[in-house]
């Protein structure tokens, strides 16, 4: 119940819906006591009245005393009433139901003494009482809703106004759709499918907003577009003049400042092909050149390369694994986890270990480092571009946060995936799958 009111106040179609219920009710309850009021006008039913008896005594004078039954019928017939007469030897009724029992509902009409009248099922009964004799006069619709019970008629009107609020609540829903799809477009966006577009349907204003989100796209795309443009652009273009420099490097003498420039390059050369690669997986042309290899044999050649740097690297496995992946971009992902390894466990004893391991459907590759480890709020949050843990910490450990992401986007490409597992203070395992 709880739930329900809690989702009632956030949404505003059923709010709508409520809103739409209230009036039908106090609508219905309007109009009814309206009718209820001007149908029980007292004084005009109290005319009516005296009109039916006045009536119904030329009734009785043509029908006569004792009753001709056959000019009874006739007229009952011809004008469409129920005729009820009861003498001492007569009981004799024009229909075929018997005359209503209504003892002691008859009431009396002023200025006539032997005329008494009733309501029974909405018909109105007059009684005219001469010489012994009863003469009952029934007015009324037969076949009309008096005819009906009270259950029948309930019945009737709840399945009206059931349908009634069930085509409004299904109207109030197709107008409130592209509210529905405005919510997935923003949702989809907001994942990072900059080229998300929403049906626009109607002419209305949720149509306007339908429209105006499109166009919101069409122009958040191009300007991000552009923006990655000209961070490409940049980066390739810093290409050659960084190997100029490097080149140049050579002809420094001062070997301080000569090894401070390579770092500083060096790091510049990372951070740019971690650009043009990145964009390259996005772009058509960036599909992976798929082979099998053998990833013990790749982490292997690795762990030579990094071996000697602290606080070293210990291959949990000697057993040939073999995947068919994309080699120059597995070994960037696989340097870039190394990397980090070492660089976050510089300090301890214990050596970073590594491992591949093979399931029947998946190839898992782990990277676990006894290090500083990663706050809870920040491991979801690494794989982010240009994201860093302690970002005052950038000049010690080098980097801009871009290796991660990248490693994202290159498992992805893989149909594979990258995950962390951390504990401050204890030490980070980074998880690679690929699907076999
Ligand atoms: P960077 O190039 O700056 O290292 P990454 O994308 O590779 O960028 O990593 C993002 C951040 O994640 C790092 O700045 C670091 O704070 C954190 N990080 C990554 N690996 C580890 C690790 N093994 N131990 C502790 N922190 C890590």
């Amino acid at each position: 119940m709880i739930s329900f009111l809690r989702k009632i106040g956030r949404s505003i179609f059923l709010k709508l819906v409520l809103v739409f219920v209230a009036t039908a009710v106090a609508l219905a309850i309007a109009v009814g006591s309206i009718v209820r009021y001007v149908a029980s006008d007292s004084s005009q039913r109290q005319l009516i009245g005296k009109n039916l008896a006045q009536y119904s005594t030329y009734l009785v004078d043509q029908i006569g005393t004792p009753p001709n039954l056959e000019m009874a019928k006739s007229l009952a017939s011809r004008l469409g009433i129920g005729i009820h007469i009861k003498t001492a030897s007569v009981d004799w009724s024009s229909r075929s139901s018997p005359l209503p029992r209504a003892p002691g509902v008859f009431q009396a009409i002023s200025e006539f003494p032997n005329v008494r009248r009733a309501r029974h099922r909405g018909e109105v009964l007059i009684k005219v009482h001469r010489l012994g004799a009863d003469y009952v006069f029934t007015f009324g619709r037969r076949g009309g809703w008096s005819e009906h019970s009270h259950g029948t008629i309930l019945l009737l009107v709840i399945l009206v106004v059931g349908s009634i609020l069930t085509l409004s609540y299904l109207a109030v829903r197709w107008l409130f759709k592209p509210l529905g799809w405005l919510t997935d477009g923003m949702k989809e966006m907001g994942s990072g499918r900059l080229d998300t577009t929403i049906p626009v349907r109607k002419h209305d204003e949720l149509g306007d907003l339908a429209q105006t989100f499109n166009d919101m796209s069409v122009r958040i795309r191009d300007l991000v577009r552009a923006k990655q443009q000209l961070l490409l652009d940049v980066s390739h273009e810093l290409r050659s003049p960084m190997t100029r420099m490097k080149v140049a490097t050579e002809f420094i003498d001062d070997n301080k400042v000569k090894n401070q420039i390579k770092a500083d390059l060096g790091e510049m050369e990372t951070l740019t092909t971690e650009i043009l690669e990145s964009e390259r997986l996005d772009s058509e042309q960036g599909g992976l050149s798929l082979e099998e290899i053998d990833l013990t044999q790749l982490l292997k050649d690795l762990v030579e390369i990094y071996g000697d740097l602290k606080p070293g690297i210990k291959m949990l496995t000697d057993q040939s694994v073999r995947a068919r992946v994309d080699p120059e971009r597995i070994k960037i992902v696989i340097r870039n986890v190394i990397d980090n390894a070492l660089t976050y466990s510089a300090g301890q004893e214990r050596p970073v270990e590594i491992n591949v391991v093979s399931t029947p459907d998946h190839v898992c590759l782990t990277v676990e480092d006894f290090g500083e480890g990663i706050p809870e709020e920040d491991q979801m949050l690494i794989f982010e571009p240009f994201y860093r843990v302690d970002k005052s910490r950038h000049k010690e450990t080098g980097g801009y946060g871009l290796g991660l992401s990248l490693c994202k986007k290159i498992m992805h490409a893989h149909g594979g995936d990258i995950t962390v597992n951390s504990k401050l203070g204890s030490g980070t395992r980074f998880t690679m799958v690929f699907v076999k």
